[in-house]
């Protein structure tokens, strides 16, 4: 009878860590994506040359003299 409550106890404790463990892996990817979201960093915003609009870096146009948010502020600024 010994063994019997023993190799219960066993897979009582083997079924009790496999849940956990899918408890576990089954909210750390959907925790992990719900945290990195808000983690990662917005665009790099920069301010237009010309006019200080702020727009994202990725949409900025670089000019000799900075970076402006159209071409028409580059050349206002740049006289080109
Ligand atoms: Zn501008």
């Amino acid at each position: 009878m010994k063994y019997l409550l023993i190799i219960a106890l066993a897979l009582a404790l083997l079924w009790w860590w496999r849940t956990m463990g899918r408890k576990a892996s089954g909210r750390g990817p959907a925790q992990k994506a719900g945290r990195e979201a808000p983690v990662q960093p917005p665009d790099d915003m920069v301010a237009c040359r010309h006019c200080g609009l702020h727009l994202p870096r990725t949409e900025a146009l670089t000019g000799q003299q900075g970076l402006y948010c159209t071409q028409a502020h580059q050349n206002a600024q740049e006289g080109s």
